[in-house]
């Protein structure tokens, strides 16, 4: 298990053109991804922070230089000469309990080969965050070493065209963070807490079931914690709630010095605290404005609910 102080981080994932509507708004055509939510969200807790993803020919260069200024390295981002960025077109319905996706090009993102050996750094934490999940393995195969602690996330997209693949990578990780829906794909049963024996089983050590606004659960093999949602949140747009929330989780897990059970619930905290601001506005429009003193407030007023 990894002790060290200040946990340098590197996230995987998607960085995107998002389009997103919902019953009284579309956003047009926005910036986002998994590892921009993921890695924007760790920003708060550490400047530690490296991103392996690949964007397109059309992606703002002004982006990559903010994600810098808040310590995220880009200089693992392969561009595409050719390609165009991954773009996600979804629609909100039912008052935002159905997600519909319209639109997913994967572009830039189809031949994306990772290549992080060059980089010779040595990831204490590994965010395989909403991907390929072969590139997930790629990247876990090339940056894996004795110590570092693996989550990984994923969506229907991947469970259903790529499940065998999906559950290859599922064995190697330490968690997983995946909403309650994906968990009934993958483990197969009606009932959290089967979908989560069930997943545990392929011998991941933990893993948080994300319940939207009923909470979140936190499972390894012998124990089991749950935390609520915020209420008295105005949500204008869910997306990237459940990649900010994976980045709070691993941004506050980079300050620990062990990794357990305890800490892991104390981050889901965290993670659902930061998911609570990404949502009050389209995009990344919210996260871009708070600082971590603002996400402190937050955690008091959260915490003085909880046991
Ligand atoms: P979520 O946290 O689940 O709301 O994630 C939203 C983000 O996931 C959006 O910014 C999309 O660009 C990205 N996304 C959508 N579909 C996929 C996919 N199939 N693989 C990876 N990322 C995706």
């Amino acid at each position: 298990m990894n002790t060290k102080k200040n946990k340098q981080i590197l996230v995987a994932g998607t960085m995107a053109f998002d389009e997103i509507i919902t019953k009284s708004a579309k956003s047009g055509k926005i910036i986002g991804g998994a590892a921009t939510y993921i890695s924007y969200s760790s920003s708060f807790f550490t400047d530690d922070i490296y991103v392996s993803s690949i964007i397109g020919n059309d992606f703002p260069v002004s982006f990559l230089e903010e994600m810098n200024s808040k310590g995220i390295s880009t200089r693992l981002i392969e561009v595409s000469s050719k390609d165009k960025s991954f773009y996600w077109k979804g629609e909100y319905k039912n008052d935002f309990n159905t997600r519909v996706t319209h639109v997913t090009q994967l572009n830039a993102l189809e031949f994306y080969k990772p290549c992080l050996n060059k980089s010779s750094i040595n990831f204490d934490l590994l965010m395989l965050g909403n991907l390929d999940p072969g590139v997930q393995m790629d990247i876990y195969s090339q940056v894996k070493n004795d110590h570092n602690f693996v989550i990984l996330d994923t969506m229907n997209y991947w469970i259903e065209k790529t499940q065998k693949e999906l559950f290859e990578i599922i064995s190697k990780v330490n968690l997983v963070v995946i909403n309650d829906e994906e968990s009934q794909m993958l483990g197969k049963s009606d009932s959290i807490e089967e979908c989560a024996k069930n997943i545990l089983s392929h011998g991941p050590d933990y893993i948080i079931i994300k319940k939207g606004s009923h909470g979140a659960e936190l499972f390894s093999k012998h124990q089991r914690s749950t935390i609520p949602a915020l209420d008295n949140i105005k949500v204008v747009d869910p997306t990237g709630a459940g990649d900010s929330f994976a980045g709070g989780v691993c941004g506050y897990l980079a300050l620990q010095h062990m990794i357990n059970f305890k800490e892991i619930h104390n981050a889901m905290i965290y993670g659902t605290v930061i998911a609570s601001f990404c949502i009050e506005e389209f995009g990344l429009a919210r996260l871009q404005r708070i600082s971590k003193e603002n996400i402190d407030d937050r955690i008091k007023t959260f915490t003085k609910h909880l046991l």
